[in-house]
């Protein structure tokens, strides 16, 4: 089966070779959808594993002793064109420039690919335009 998770590194965990510990300890073949990390900085990845059930619960609790903080992350961020004014809010609260308002245009710009799905846009939209799709059952 497949999962999607987001995952936090802390800083001491940066450079550990987790996607090769999962193939190898747990023979569970990781994907990363999203990356934002810096050299010696704590980051975030967004990555989708694939593998024998019991083995993804055993590798959760895994990545959790390794420092990791990891949250299932169930679809991806949608944006209603109909009901978004491009008033540019929810931008300000994107932590990987995903949403970006071009000032020039006077529009929201949204980059899926950059999308860490942490959900911290939702609530800043007044229009609620911006929702969780969530991947099909
Ligand atoms: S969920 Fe929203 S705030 Fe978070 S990275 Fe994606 S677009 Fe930005
Ligand atoms: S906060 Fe809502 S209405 Fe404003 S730009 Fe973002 S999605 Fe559009």
């Amino acid at each position: 089966m497949k999962r999607r998770l987001t995952l936090h590194f802390p800083r001491e965990a940066v450079h550990q070779p987790i996607t090769y510990r999962l193939a190898v300890d747990f023979d569970i073949a990781a994907k990363i959808l999203r990356a934002q990390i810096a050299p010696n900085q704590s980051g975030t990845m967004v990555v989708e594993l694939s593998g024998d059930i019991d083995e993804l619960d055993a590798a959760e609790v895994w990545l959790e002793r390794q420092g990791l903080g990891l949250r299932r992350t169930p679809g991806e961020i949608g944006i209603d064109s109909h009901r978004c004014v491009d008033c540019g809010i929810c931008s300000s609260v994107c932590p990987s420039g995903a949403l970006r308002f071009d000032p020039l245009t006077a529009r929201l710009h949204f980059e899926a690919p950059r999308c860490l799905v942490c959900e911290q846009c939702i609530p800043s939209c007044p229009l609620e335009a911006i929702s969780l799709v969530l991947d099909p059952a």
